[in-house]
């Protein structure tokens, strides 16, 4: 699988990138950052792109990206998010007020929606395109659902944002595959009671998370808050842990 960081922060400025991750081309996690790192093209070759929840810094450019695809000849996006998730979506972002509601509006170029809704029971595993997504929820301070997606005989797993959870990785070391797992480091471990009330992990939790991973896979923490940038990547690398890793924006191929 080749993945694609878009955004691996928890901010942004003009050098960091909020979160955005693109598998094989065509597989999007989180949209904080899609529609501004690639071309209108490759836009168009995105078939479905999984929303962890509903916070800005994950969905920023959503809007944008499906604005783009009622303008392309492409076959429809489907946005995919666990039940409670993409009741958020639809009632605050694509209620016709901050946002058109795209799945009920025809593309003059294909003559078809856009977009489609796909709404996902947690830890039921589905089959789109091929690829098998499975939502699985986790710890934050509004709704929200991990993923699991396999393509083939890999697969990769994404927390999202979360502060320490349970059922993702009890999932995750039940399903064959898992070639890495990206989590996230939001705050330094000085930070530890806004990282908890915040619903995140810093280092020190993030090393209590890798405790309850039984693969011996990187794992990579996503989500830095640009100001502790440097702080987070030093005590992550400090963790003894072999598996602990920084998430950076480039591209993986595992
Ligand atoms: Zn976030
Ligand atoms: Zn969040």
């Amino acid at each position: 699988m080749r993945l694609k960081v878009l955004g691996a922060y928890g901010a942004s400025d003009a050098t960091h990138n909020l979160t955005g991750y693109l598998i094989d081309d065509r597989i999007a996690v989180d949209a904080g950052t899609l529609t501004s790192k690639l071309t209108f093209a490759q836009q168009g070759r995105i078939e479905a792109v999984f929303l962890t929840h509903a916070h800005a810094d994950h969905t920023r450019d959503l809007p944008h990206l499906i604005h783009n695809r009622f303008n392309q000849n492409a076959p429809p996006l489907t946005i995919i998010a666990s039940i409670e998730v993409m009741e958020r979506l639809t009632s605050h972002v694509f209620n016709n007020e901050v946002w058109p509601d795209f799945e009920k509006l025809v593309s003059p170029l294909t003559g078809r929606a856009a977009v489609q809704y796909r709404a996902l029971s947690p830890g039921k595993r589905v089959t789109i395109n091929g690829v098998a997504i499975t939502a699985i929820p986790v710890h934050h301070l509004v709704p929200a659902a991990g993923a699991i997606i396999e393509i083939g005989s890999q697969a990769i797993v994404f927390t999202g944002d979360t502060g320490p959870t349970q059922a993702i990785w009890k999932r995750t070391n039940k399903t064959d595959g898992i070639v890495a797992v990206i989590t996230e480091a939001s705050f330094p471990n000085d930070f530890q009671q806004v990282t908890d009330e915040s619903g995140h992990l810093s280092p020190q939790t993030f090393a209590g998370e890798l405790k309850k991973i039984d693969k011996d896979v990187p794992v990579y923490a996503s989500h830095r808050k640009i100001p502790f940038e440097k702080k987070i990547e030093s005590e992550i690398r400090n963790i003894r842990d072999r598996r602990a890793r920084v998430l950076v924006e480039k591209q993986y191929t595992f």
